[in-house]
């Protein structure tokens, strides 16, 4: 017998060493928080964690020793799990495979229990590869909700202006052959007003109401946006031709204006709609009908509110060229180049001038005057007019005052406010402030009124407006009167002291007997009435002739004088021998 003894002691070591390293191994890998399998240089699957097996628990059975990476796949793809068409999940294994060669890859793949795995396998020392499957449903629930938040409006839970656009560009699923898009650009008219004098928690009533009202009539199909404060877009995918789509748009105007109540308290609103339409085999990209929708609604505001306008498309030319007179304005604010001028008025037939009117003009930069008719519109439009009316209420005081220290007695001036200058609620106290510290007198200033103002108070700010300055002393003019058709009904709801009498109806009176009778008829009204008469616009002898036999003897017009600079005035004054002063500045 020969007896070979070896001394194994070192292979023991390892051994245990080795077994150690397993165990180290295996206590890392179940340490791991997410799922982790190792795969050797022959694709073939060695070890996962137990997280590996939860991530996967139909395919668990086949994780065991020597399975191959593709195998697994091809099992998993198989179970149904994700969303891949079955024709797909040959170029989908395919896909994923080389992401697993290629070992730098991440890939995240949506589950169709709803879940959403992070996967990735990186490559070991000797060509192996580790795989991480990790777990990222919340980090994806969280995105999605973030997302969807971002693309709605949470006071109304409807789309918001991103979430529009994202929609609408998904056109493909949405409309089928043969529809094109309705969009409806809605904006409320007098929200501010409710707004302001009810309260924030009213006027949130309101856009909630307004928005199920929308939901409930405009259909499944349709999309619907809260695009800005009191601004809505409804897209809407349908065959019908223009008339049964402005036919859609007055019923949801009709029922939007209909009165609602928020703690007992009427909230009514209005609103004007624009329409635009967008065909899938058009030339002009979505977004663009969604502008022109907007460019007719602002046409429609233009003409006067509460009123549905469908898109033209020389509307775009006509909102460029408003935009650009608008920054023009907003520049010319701020380099001072608006003016009042004066437009003497005159008693007749003593000749004597009676009073001022104010009117602005824009000084271009080459020293050019255009009248307010050019740009009143689009100030009105725009906001601006606030501005300009402020503007024109100081430097008119100013002359005001200064007429005065030249020497005219006891003048007077019209003013002409805007309907927005009528509605802000410190209007008094702003018209009060002006006057007060100049030292002028409240029945010196007439505030003159357009009848389409009054016409546009549902608010009765307006009304309230008025009725306080006529309280302080300040003199009410309805301005244009008889081109409207409430003029007379506005003389008993409102304080008003005098009516100017639109040229309208005396340009032609000398030659016109229906334009004499109305006339007249105005002016004994009004003289039955207590309301004091001027009429404007006169440009001929004949037509004064006519208006002085009726009995007016205030007179403003060309033919007496033209609107003029301060300095202008002062002179035409100073040659008539108006002015009582020493002297008369060359101002
Ligand atoms: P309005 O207040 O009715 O003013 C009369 C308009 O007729 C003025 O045009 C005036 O220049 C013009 N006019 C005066 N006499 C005659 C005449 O004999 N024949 C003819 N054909 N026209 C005459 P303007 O200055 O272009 O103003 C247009 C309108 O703009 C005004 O009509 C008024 O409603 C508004 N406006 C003018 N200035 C202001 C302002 O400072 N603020 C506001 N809110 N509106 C203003
Ligand atoms: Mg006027
Ligand atoms: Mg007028």
């Amino acid at each position: 017998w020969l007896t070979f003894v070896f001394d194994i002691s070192v292979q023991i070591t390892a051994e245990a060493e080795a077994a150690k390293a397993v165990n180290q191994l295996a206590v890392a890998m179940e340490a791991i928080p997410d799922g982790f399998a190792l795969f050797d240089e022959q694709e073939r699957f060695i070890t996962c964690n137990a997280t590996f097996r939860k991530l996967y628990p139909d395919i668990s059975a086949l994780l065991v020793k020597g399975a191959t990476f593709k195998s697994i796949l091809r099992a998993d793809v198989a179970t149904g799990n994700y969303r891949i068409p079955r024709s797909q999940h040959p170029i989908w294994i395919e896909t994923r495979l080389a992401q697993y060669r290629d070992g730098g890859s991440t890939a995240e793949v949506e589950r169709t229990d709803g879940r959403w795995f992070r996967v990735l396998e990186r490559p070991t020392s000797t060509g192996g590869r580790v795989a991480f499957t990790i777990d990222i449903t919340r980090t994806k629930t969280r995105q999605v909700e973030l997302e969807n938040a971002a693309l709605t409006d949470a006071l109304t839970g409807l789309l918001n202006r991103r979430g529009i656009s994202d929609r609408i560009s998904k056109t493909d699923q949405w409309v089928t052959a043969g529809e094109r898009i309705a969009f409806l650009h809605l904006d409320l008219d007098k929200f501010k007003t409710v707004n302001d004098a009810l309260g924030h928690e009213a006027g949130d009533f309101v856009l909630t109401t307004v928005s199920s009202k929308l939901l409930e009539m405009a259909g499944e199909r349709a999309e619907i946006a809260r695009v800005g404060g009191d601004e809505f877009v409804v897209a809407l995918p349908s065959e019908h031709g223009e008339d049964q789509v402005f036919a859609f748009a007055e019923t949801l105007r009709a029922a939007i204006t209909q009165p609602s109540y928020y703690k007992e308290r009427l909230c009514q609103v209005g609103a004007s709609i624009g329409i635009s339409f967008w065909c899938p085999n058009g030339s002009d990209p979505l977004e663009q009908a969604l502008l022109d929708a907007d460019t007719a609604l602002m046409q429609g505001k233009t003409l006067g509110r509460n009123r549905t306008v469908v898109f033209r498309k020389r509307m775009r030319a006509q909102a460029v060229e408003m935009a650009q007179i608008a920054s023009k304005i907003k520049e010319s604010l701020r380099e001072e180049r608006f003016v009042p001028f004066f437009q003497p008025q005159i008693e007749w037939p003593s000749g004597r001038v009676c009073g001022f009117e104010t009117l602005v003009r824009w000084i271009g930069e080459d020293g050019s005057v255009t009248p307010a008719g050019a740009f009143i519109n689009v100030a009105n439009e725009t906001g601006l007019i606030l501005d300009i009316d402020r503007e024109m209420l100081a430097l008119g005081l100013d002359a005001l005052y200064n007429l005065t220290q030249e020497g005219f007695e006891n003048p007077s001036l019209s003013i002409n406010l805007s309907s927005a200058m009528l509605r802000s609620p410190d209007l008094l106290d702003t018209v009060l402030d002006a006057v007060g510290w100049r030292g002028l007198q409240h029945e010196q200033i007439n505030i003159e009124i357009l009848e389409s103002t009054l016409l546009d108070d549902r608010s009765d700010t307006i009304g309230t407006n008025i009725n306080a300055l006529a309280e302080a002393g300040f003199r009410i003019e309805l301005d244009d009167f008889g081109t409207g058709h409430t003029a007379l009904a506005s003389l008993r709801k409102f304080p008003v002291h005098r009516i100017k009498i639109d040229r309208s109806l005396i340009k032609t009176i000398d030659s016109d007997p229906s334009l004499q009778a109305i006339t007249e008829g105005i002016f004994s009204l009004c003289q039955r009435l207590g309301v004091d008469t001027i009429a404007e616009g006169i440009e001929t002898d004949a037509e004064l002739a006519v208006l002085s036999q009726i009995g007016i003897s205030k007179f403003q017009g060309y033919m007496l004088a033209k609107p003029m600079s301060y300095s202008a005035l002062l002179r035409w004054l100073a040659d008539r021998g108006d002015l009582q002063s020493r002297h008369v500045s060359e101002a």
